[in-house]
């Protein structure tokens, strides 16, 4: 797609519409409450969450995408000045709470944006998103993959989160004199702690503003900000070091859980203060995915800290399941920053490129009939152009069939194959 049109999880570039993944703050670096650029989408949840993010943000330039909908959007191309037509679908990235991937068709091709994800085999949402992305790609393939590259090395393999989770009940269980802390983000791990909760029936402390996350996000009676009620405590990743654990140990018996698929090593920071760090994967977690909970993945490194692989991020066995099931033709990661992140190629080559081709233009036809389906029960339309974007609700597919037959004739050559039109609804 060209530039000056869309952007994803970016906000310096110029552009007629913004896509928000999700909430996380590597994913809103450069956004802020005095926003004014234009319109920026995403789920209904971050949009319920924004404000406690940037409190003075003018709300109307949030526009909500339901999730598991199609939506088609106009824009005008910097170049010809010509509109340009393309869908847009919103599929469940089970990540965190609102967590999105976006799908993007057009005469461009078929773009897939993860932003982070988790790809777990036996994950309900997983299973959900599954089925949203199958049934929007209709049997297609996806000609460029923007992907969540995180864990995108062999080293990083970790099990389904039901069964970390049911390791951190263990560790605290047995520890039953002991205070426990366990270290989160702003956003996510909220069915980490929710299975602590229900499994040893106690209450967890939350910090003040993590406090009104979780009632937002409708969990009322679990968490609480008084220390008196509980023993567990969720505290923010900046908060949880050695340092504050020995300290703690001063006080009253405490383990401290880190709850991550990355490599964690301690780094001094300066002479006094250690604090926990990400590190060179020296130190690995050591489980496959399909690991049972009795061959242990836990570490304690340290003698109050256990390290457990829980992550909201695909482990490597899931990328590559995820590259299996949509065959990009080329592959871009969308994390650069780590010091352990890699670029999907390195591993993965193999399972995209120019072999997906051929398969993929004889596949066209067969794929629009899935499409209208698609389109007759879940499309909702959306009109932008430049800065003024608007939501009509209740368009009829008639309506959008015209709009589709002008991105027919725009269609012309792709990577030297011509695009049969579409032909009879048009
Ligand atoms: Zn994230």
């Amino acid at each position: 797609m060209e530039k000056g049109m869309i952007s994803v999880d970016k906000w310096s570039e110029e552009s007629q519409v913004y896509f928000l993944t999700h909430l996380h703050s590597d994913h809103t670096k450069g956004l802020s409450s005095k926003w004014s650029k234009g319109p920026l989408l995403c789920s209904s949840i971050t949009a319920k969450l924004f404000p406690t993010k940037f409190p003075d943000f003018d709300l109307s330039f949030l526009q909500v995408l339901d999730i598991g909908s199609s939506y088609s959007l106009s824009l005008v191309s910097p170049t010809t000045g010509l509109e340009i037509s393309f869908q847009v679908t919103t599929i469940d990235a089970d990540h965190c709470p609102g967590a999105v991937m976006y799908l993007f068709r057009g005469e461009f091709g078929c773009i897939l944006y993860t932003g982070d994800f988790r790809w777990e085999a036996t994950s309900e949402k997983a299973l959900l998103g599954k089925s949203m992305l199958i049934k929007a790609l209709g049997g297609d393939k996806i000609d460029f993959l923007y992907l969540d590259n995180t864990y995108c090395n062999p080293s990083y393999s970790f099990p389904p989160r039901e069964v970390t989770a049911r390791q951190v009940v263990n560790i605290i269980a047995s520890h039953p004199q002991h205070d426990v802390i366990i270290a989160i983000n702003t956003l996510g791990k909220e069915d980490l702690l929710i299975h602590i909760s229900r499994a040893l029936s106690i209450k967890i402390w939350v910090w003040p503003e993590r406090l009104q996350t979780m009632h937002l996000l409708g969990f009322h009676d679990i968490f609480t900000t008084k220390t008196s009620l509980t023993r567990v405590r969720a505290v923010p990743f900046y908060s949880f070091s050695i340092n504050t654990l020995e300290e703690l140990n001063t006080m009253r018996p405490t383990i401290g859980i880190m709850p991550s698929g990355l490599p964690w090593l301690v780094r001094p920071v300066d002479e006094r203060d250690y604090s926990l760090g990400l590190s060179l994967p020296i130190f690995q977690h050591t489980t496959k995915c399909q690991e049972t909970e009795e061959s242990s993945s836990l570490r304690k490194f340290h003698q109050y800290i256990y390290t457990v692989p829980y992550s909201d991020h695909s482990c490597f066995d899931e990328i590559k399941e995820f590259i299996k099931l949509v065959c990009p033709l080329s592959i871009k990661g969308i994390v650069s920053s780590s010091s352990c992140s890699i670029d999907p190629l390195y591993y993965l080559s193999h399972l995209c490129g120019p072999n997906q081709v051929i398969e993929q233009t004889t596949k066209k036809f067969r794929t629009r009939k899935v499409d209208e389906s698609l389109e007759e029960k879940h499309v909702k339309v959306v009109k932008s152009i430049a800065v003024e974007f608007k939501k009509e609700k209740n368009m009829n597919v008639g309506c959008l069939s015209v709009r589709r037959s002008r991105v027919s004739v725009l269609r012309r050559f792709r990577r030297g194959a011509k695009i049969v039109e579409r032909s009879g609804v048009d």
